[in-house]
C-alpha cells in the first residue's frame, strides 16, 4: 500500500506528548509533512527532533497556547508562511481538571478547561480551516466521557460532549468546501498522566499491565490503549481511506462505551 498521507501537510495540536505524540509519528510514516503545536514547546521540540532522526519530510513546532486567539493567528500565520495548504488538522491538545460536582467547581476551573477543550479547538479550526483550500480533514478528539455518566467529571465530559456536537455542525458547514469533520473518542489511554513520575523500569512494567485483558474489567476487551491504537484511528479519519465518513464520533475504547 502507498503512503496514506504522502504529498499532505497536518498540524497536530498537543503533539509534544501522548496521544498527540503518536500521531504526529503515525502521519510520518504515512508520509506527511508534520506541524505540532504545543504549549509545552520542549516538548513539541522533542517530537519533531524525533520525527526528523527516523522520516523524510518537512517538520517544525510551534509553541502555542490553543486557548489564547491571538497565539493560534499568529501560529496559522506561521504554518501559512511555510505551506501553500494544510490537508489536515487534529484538534488534540486537552486538559483535565480536579474531578468534582458542578456544586464545587470554580468559575477558574471552568474557565480553563473550556478555553483549552472547547475553544481551543474552535480557535485552531478558524485560523486553519481556511488554509484548507484543497479540502482535508479535521480529527478532534473527545473522549468516552462525552457519552457516558459518572460522578464528578461534569466539567471535562462537558468539554467534550461540546467537542462531539460541535464535530457534526462543523461537518455540515464545510462539506461544500470538500472537508470532512470528525471525532474520535478514547477511553483510557496509558500516557504520561497516568505514568506520571514513575522511573522508566516501573513506567514500562505499568503500561503493560494496563494495557494486558484484565486490567480494566468495565471494557470489552478489559485493558487500556497504547497512544498508537488511538493515532490509527486518527490516520484513517485523517486520510482518503475514510473519504465518506463525516459528522460522527467514533468510540475508540476498548469498548467501553457498548459494555
Ligand atoms: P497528554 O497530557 O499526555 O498530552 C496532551 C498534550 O497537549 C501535552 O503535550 C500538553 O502540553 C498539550 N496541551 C495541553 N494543553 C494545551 C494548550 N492549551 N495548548 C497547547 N498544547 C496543550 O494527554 P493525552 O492523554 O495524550 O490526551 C490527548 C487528548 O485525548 C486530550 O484531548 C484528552 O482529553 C483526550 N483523551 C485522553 C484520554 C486518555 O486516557 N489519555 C482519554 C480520553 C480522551
Amino acid at each position: 500500500m502507498s503512503a496514506r498521507l504522502a504529498g499532505k501537510t497536518a498540524v497536530v495540536t498537543g503533539g509534544g506528548k501522548g496521544i498527540g505524540e503518536a500521531t504526529c509519528h503515525r502521519f510520518a510514516e504515512e508520509g506527511a509533512d508534520v506541524v505540532t503545536i504545543d504549549w509545552d514547546g520542549p516538548a513539541a521540540r522533542e517530537t519533531i527532533e524525533a520525527l526528523a532522526d527516523s522520516h523524510d519530510g518537512t517538520f517544525f513546532d510551534v509553541e502555542t497556547d490553543v486557548s489564547d486567539e491571538a497565539a493560534v493567528e499568529t501560529m496559522a500565520a506561521e504554518v501559512a508562511a511555510s505551506f501553500e495548504s494544510v490537508d489536515v488538522l487534529v484538534n488534540n491538545a486537552g486538559i483535565r481538571v480536579d474531578p468534582k460536582p458542578v456544586t464545587e467547581a470554580d468559575e477558574e476551573s471552568w474557565d480553563r478547561i473550556l478555553g483549552v477543550n472547547l475553544k481551543g479547538t474552535a480557535f485552531c479550526s478558524k485560523h486553519l480551516i481556511p488554509q484548507m483550500t484543497d479540502g482535508g480533514a479535521v480529527v478532534n478528539v473527545a473522549s468516552v466521557g462525552a457519552g457516558w455518566a459518572r460522578s464528578a467529571w461534569s466539567q471535562y465530559d462537558a468539554t467534550k460532549g461540546g467537542i462531539v456536537s460541535m464535530t457534526r455542525d462543523m461537518a455540515c458547514d464545510h462539506a461544500g468546501d470538500g472537508i470532512r469533520v470528525n471525532a474520535v473518542s478514547p477511553g483510557r489511554v496509558v500516557t504520561d498522566y497516568h505514568i506520571g513520575d514513575r522511573p522508566p523500569e516501573e513506567a514500562a512494567t505499568y503500561v503493560e499491565e494496563q494495557t494486558t485483558r484484565g486490567a480494566h474489567p468495565n471494557s470489552i476487551l478489559q485493558r487500556a490503549a497504547r497512544p498508537r491504537e488511538l493515532a490509527d484511528a486518527i490516520l484513517f479519519l485523517a486520510s482518503d481511506e475514510s473519504s465518506f465518513v463525516t459528522g460522527v464520533n467514533i468510540p475508540v475504547d476498548g469498548g467501553k462505551s457498548v459494555f
